[in-house]
């Protein structure tokens, strides 16, 4: 069927004193029901603004939206005035952030947090606002939930806070469910946790969702597809598979090479070398290129790549993409 959310080439800036910096630059990708679309790159590289302007929480100054569309089943939710946005956003399309324990408000037991939600829209009474939430706890697998739904935030771990957050965010049966680095500020274990619960309420529900991460190692398990953002552009877009065993991007590559290994567990992450681009001083040619080991002058310094279409849902944005996942490949073949 027709994709529940299409994003066609969304641009987003900032309009400051210094100048403009421009965060996410003709970004286009869909999210269909019951799948689960991973967004990876570094921090500034416009996946969380990108996030933001899909909830209708960028439509301020300095932010400006000068170019593109979001579509909600057909609908362009930019073009919507804000009264009948107030409708989709939290409600059809509902999103998870990092940091659970600055989110939820310490002076509030977590059940009543979480039945406001439907106070406020579904204008339940106190009691039955407070039985739903327990509901909720239960759909995160929260343990004792009965027990549990007077407790405050300082009362549960780093993970019960964060399962309280993915509560809220559902509560509402939203369509779409974006999780903005859900699990950064997490442990390993309990990374894992929050990954397998997002994952099965993902399938449970059908929603699309939109994974944010950083961290390529998070969301192998959990993701269909994976599209990986630099400077405010996708420059790779494939399956899970593909993306592990032939990346056709040398920033995907270099990403790749930064999980730890299985047989290298406690070696530190090597990031790619480099520094993220300056969003108000874009490289020209190929925004990549100071840090691209495979650049080739003069074209990747003037000439900037479009993103190529290798197969259907699949590309790269990258001159030589060719020859990168002809390596990529055989690099993957001799590891096995
Ligand atoms: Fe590297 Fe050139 Fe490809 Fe850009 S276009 S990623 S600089 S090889
Ligand atoms: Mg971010």
């Amino acid at each position: 069927g027709a994709p529940l959310l299409e994003l066609e080439d969304l641009h987003v800036e900032f309009r400051t004193r210094e100048g403009v910096a421009r965060a996410v630059n003709g970004v286009s990708y869909t999210v269909e029901a019951g799948k689960t679309l991973a967004v990876l790159g570094e921090s500034g590289s416009g996946k969380s603004v990108t996030a933001q302007a899909i909830m209708g929480i960028l439509d301020t100054p300095p932010a400006f939206i000068p170019k593109g569309e979001v579509r909600f089943k057909g609908r362009n939710l930019l073009r919507m005035p804000e009264r009948e946005r107030r409708t989709y956003r939290g409600r059809r399309i509902a999103m998870v952030f990092q940091d659970a324990l600055s989110a939820l408000n310490p002076v509030f037991p977590v059940g009543d947090q979480i039945g406001e939600m439907f106070r406020v829209h579904e204008g339940l009474s106190k009691r039955a606002a407070r039985a739903k939430a327990i509901d909720a706890m239960d759909a995160v697998r929260i343990p004792a939930a009965r027990q549990r739904v007077g407790d405050y935030p300082h009362q549960f771990s780093g993970g019960m806070r964060q399962r309280i957050m993915i509560a809220m965010a559902i509560a509402l049966n939203p369509e779409v469910l974006i999780a903005d680095e859900p699990t950064t500020a997490l442990d390993v274990t309990v990374q894992a946790q929050i990954m397998d619960l997002l994952g099965e309420l993902q399938r449970e529900r059908n929603m699309g969702m939109i994974l944010i991460t950083h961290d390529l190692g998070v969301v192998a398990d959990v993701a269909d597809r994976i599209a990986v953002m630099y400077a405010g552009r996708i420059v790779e877009e494939a399956s899970v598979f593909d993306i592990y065993s032939r990346p056709a991007h040398p920033y995907t590559k270099g990403l790749l090479e930064s999980v730890p290994r299985v047989d290298e567990k406690n070696q530190r992450l090597r990031a790619v070398e480099g520094l993220p681009p300056n969003l108000m001083r874009i490289p020209s040619g190929c925004p990549f290129h100071p840090r691209c080991p495979y650049k080739q002058e003069p074209v990747c310094t003037t000439e900037r790549p479009p993103l190529y279409q290798i197969g259907p849902g699949t590309g790269a944005a990258c001159h030589f993409w060719e020859d990168v996942r002809a390596e990529s490949q055989a690099e993957f073949a001799m590891h096995k």
